[in-house]
């Protein structure tokens, strides 16, 4: 069971997730996200560090340190469990303090990054000691582990949790951290912004659980973007597949990479709602059910790179050599569409832009644009659904698409759009495709 910031941001929150968590003696894994409000504030903090504002980022540590004060005295009542609460709150703000002494690095980044799931974690155990439900703590920096390529190394993960979990065989509810890990130089790092998601479904994966519940604030995955659109419905069955297409192509619900380790373990994965647990929320499982389209996600931050060369598109191997060079920044490309005489590919990333344009030069003119959106309508057998495409470009008329991509797989039509058109587009799909 993963609770999201949201689910943990506030002491009577935390009370509810230890009602949740206590519904059954099954045996289970919880796994915490921070606090919400955290992980951004500590982002914040480390980037004034980066710019060497010692005194902003020392003025943004003492705001959150007021906020944890607060929050415990909420969270527990008892003499002892306030004392252990504040010890926790010292322990982890003395370590922030002490950074603002030491000089910045990447490393150190990533360690600040972690003390909020750290926090959340031991102060909900301080709780659950006050309320007298057993529990064991398993430190996620102990099994989470990530490769020299950032990818989580399932193998050792699997290995090392049942080590710790084997440890204690009469317990039935652990609490971890979710977002943390540690690198191949033995680093704190972690799973990128709302990896929580992504570390439960590791978890669930590595200990074969019967169901990866994914606890947030909202009854479910949407059929579109509830911040956008006023009228969104939760879709109740999803297949892997389309559930991973959504959460790759932007439904912030769900961390990109979630999905594939449940996929590939065969674990479903139910997305709940905190404040309503006894709503329907998502089932996402092997088996879509139904067919057609199911919801829409959008992606921003997107660069359209288009290669035009009228002599040697056609000559074979062109491709690959396009292909190479993003190969060789382990850059991935979302969407890509050719013509006769141009290819055109879409990345999410801006590292290496300057270096792979560089290297694509010698093939063609190279036309970058930025401020793209990727807006991905997802359903199984789409491409099959009757009048899907009339009714989509129905819908967005209005709208200048850049990019087409139908029939890349049978359960997503993905759009290139200026990211400007991105609400306008998901509001006018919301209409022409849900009739919402
Ligand atoms: P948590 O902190 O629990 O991980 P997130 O904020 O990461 O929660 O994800 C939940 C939020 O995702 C919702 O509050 C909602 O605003 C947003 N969201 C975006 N797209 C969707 C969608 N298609 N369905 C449901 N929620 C969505
Ligand atoms: N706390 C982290 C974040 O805000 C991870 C998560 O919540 O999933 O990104
Ligand atoms: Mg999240």
């Amino acid at each position: 069971m993963k609770f999201g910031g949201t689910s943990v941001g506030r002491p009577e929150r935390m009370h509810q997730v230890a009602d949740l968590i206590t519904r059954d003696d099954e045996k289970k894994i919880v796994v915490l996200s921070a606090l919400s409000g955290t992980t951004n504030a500590l982002v914040a903090i480390s980037q004034a560090m980066a710019e060497g504002n010692k005194n902003q980022a020392r003025q943004l540590i003492e705001e959150l340190e007021q906020h944890y004060q607060q929050f415990i005295l909420s969270l527990v009542k008892t003499e002892t469990a306030i004392t252990e609460a504040k010890t926790v709150i010292a322990d982890h703000f003395e370590f922030l303090h002490i950074i603002l002494r030491i000089s910045f690095s990447e490393a150190l980044n990533k360690d600040i990054l972690a003390q909020g799931e750290l926090l959340s974690t031991k102060l909900f155990c301080v709780y659950l000691k006050e309320a007298g439900i057993q529990h064991g703590y398993l430190p996620a920096l102990e099994f989470m582990t990530i490769d020299s390529y950032d990818e989580p190394q399932i193998g050792a993960i699997r290995i090392k949790l049942n080590q710790w979990l084997s440890k204690s065989p009469d317990t039935n509810l652990f609490i971890t951290q979710g977002y943390i890990s540690r690198n191949a130089r033995g680093e704190v790092d972690n799973l990128k912004r709302g990896g929580s998601d992504y570390s439960a479904s590791l978890i669930a994966a590595a200990i074969n659980a019967s169901v990866c519940e994914i606890w947030t604030d909202i009854d479910g995955m949407h059929n579109n973007d509830p911040r956008i659109c006023e009228q969104t419905r939760p879709v109740h069955i999803l297949s892997f597949d389309e559930a991973a297409e959504l959460a790759y192509f932007g439904a912030k619900i769900l961390h990109p990479a979630s999905i594939w380790p449940a996929q590939f373990n065969n674990i479903p994965v139910k997305l709940l709602n905190t404040m309503q647990p006894d709503a329907r929320g998502t089932v996402i499982q092997q088996d879509a059910e139904s067919k057609g389209v199911k919801a829409v996600a959008a992606k921003d931050g997107i660069y359209a790179i288009r290669i035009k060369s009228s002599r040697m598109l056609l000559a074979y191997g062109f491709l690959r050599k396009v292909f190479e060079v993003f190969e060789k920044y382990r850059t991935s490309i979302d969407m890509i569409t050719t013509s006769e005489v141009a290819v055109s590919v879409t990345i999410d990333s801006a590292v290496h832009l300057d270096a792979i344009s560089r290297e694509l030069e010698p093939f063609g003119t190279v036309i970058i644009e930025d401020n793209q959106t990727i807006v991905s309508v997802v359903g199984n057998e789409i491409a099959e659904t009757e009048n899907v495409l009339l009714r989509l470009f129905d819908a967005i008329s209005d709208v200048p698409v850049r990019m087409v991509s139908y029939g890349g797989s049978k359960h997503n039509i993905s759009l290139l759009v200026p990211s400007a058109y991105k609400v306008a587009t998901l509001r006018a799909l919301n209409k022409g495709l849900f009739d919402l």
